[in-house]
C-alpha cells in the first residue's frame, strides 16, 4: 500500500468537488500519511474557465491548507504544492512560489504546448497537435529543477497510439526524467474513465503500457497518482485495487518515500 498521494485538486479548478478538509480525511481514512495538494495552477492575468482557478484565489487556496496542515498534524502531513504546464514565460514565477515558501513543491503536467497574451491552447491529449512540442516543453521544464515529478507522462497518447515518432518522444521524456532526477507517474486519473479502443487497442487513455516499459529500460523511478478531483477518488476501486495490480503484472516498482525537490 502507498501511504501518499502527491496529486490532489480542489474546487476551485472548477472541474474538482468537495472541500478542501474533506480529502484531508479521505487521504486519513485510506491510512495514508502525506496528502500533497497539487492544484491546477492558478497564473497572472489568466482566466480558464473549468480548468483552473484564477489567481485572486492563491490566498485563500494556502490559507485554507495551511490551515488543515496544522490542523491534522499528528494524523497525517498536509503539503502544499501546484499542478504547472511548463513555459518560459512562468518559470520565475514558479520559482517564486518555491523560494518564498508558499508551496512545499511542484509537479509538472502538460496539459497546453501554447501559451500566449495570457491564453493557454493547444490541449495535448485531445488532439493530434505536434507531440514534439510537448517534449521539447517537458525537457526544458524538468531541466529547471523545479518539478519533483513528471505526471501522466503519457498524456500524448490518450488517443493515439505509439508510432515510431512516438517511441522516440517516449524515450526523450524518459531520458529527460531520469537525467534530472524527476519522478513518473502512474496517473490514476485515466484509469478511472475505464478502458476503451484507442487505435486498436483496447486500454486506458493513460497510463499506457508501451510507456512504461521504455521507462523501466531507462532505469526511471515511479510514484503513484490518484490524480482526486474528488475526495471520493481516495475511495475509488481503482485506487484501493485496480491501479496496484496494474503496476504488479506491469512489472513498476513503486517507490515507497519521495524526496521532493528543493530549490537552489
Ligand atoms: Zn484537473
Ligand atoms: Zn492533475
Amino acid at each position: 500500500m502507498i501511504t501518499y498521494n502527491y496529486h490532489t485538486h480542489t474546487k476551485r479548478c472548477g472541474h474538482a468537488v468537495g472541500e478542501d478538509e474533506d480529502y484531508v480525511i479521505a487521504a486519513i481514512e485510506n491510512n495514508h500519511k502525506i496528502i500533497g495538494f497539487s492544484d491546477h495552477v492558478f497564473i497572472p492575468n489568466m482566466t480558464q474557465e473549468g480548468i483552473r482557478g484564477n489567481y485572486d484565489e492563491l490566498e485563500n487556496y494556502l490559507y485554507s491548507l495551511n490551515h488543515l496542515k496544522d490542523k491534522y498534524k499528528d494524523k497525517i502531513e498536509v503539503l502544499i504544492g501546484f499542478e504547472c504546464e511548463y513555459f518560459e514565460e512562468l518559470e520565475d514565477y514558479y520559482r517564486d512560489l518555491l523560494m518564498s515558501g508558499k508551496v512545499d513543491y511542484l509537479i509538472l503536467g502538460q496539459h497546453y504546448i501554447s501559451y500566449e497574451d495570457n491564453k493557454m491552447e493547444g490541449y495535448i491529449a485531445s488532439s493530434k497537435i505536434s507531440t514534439e512540442k510537448y517534449v521539447s516543453l517537458i525537457e526544458k521544464g524538468l531541466k529547471t529543477g523545479l518539478f519533483s515529478i513528471l505526471v501522466h507522462p503519457d498524456l500524448f497518447l490518450t488517443e493515439k497510439g505509439l508510432d515510431e515518432d512516438g517511441v522516440k518522444l517516449a524515450h526523450r521524456i524518459c531520458k529527460s526524467a531520469f537525467e534530472n532526477d524527476v519522478y513518473l507517474e502512474v496517473n490514476q486519473g485515466g484509469m478511472r474513465r475505464g478502458q476503451r479502443l484507442i487505435d486498436k487497442e483496447y486500454r486506458y487513455q493513460y497510463p499506457v503500457r508501451e510507456f512504461f516499459e521504455i521507462a523501466k529500460r531507462h532505469k526511471n523511478k515511479f510514484v503513484m497518482g490518484i490524480d482526486a478531483h474528488s475526495p471520493f477518488d481516495y475511495f475509488h476501486p481503482v485506487n484501493r485495487i485496480y491501479a496496484y495490480n496494474l503496476v504488479k503484472n506491469w512489472n513498476i516498482d513503486i517507490e515507497k518515500n519521495v524526496k521532493l525537490k528543493k530549490v537552489k
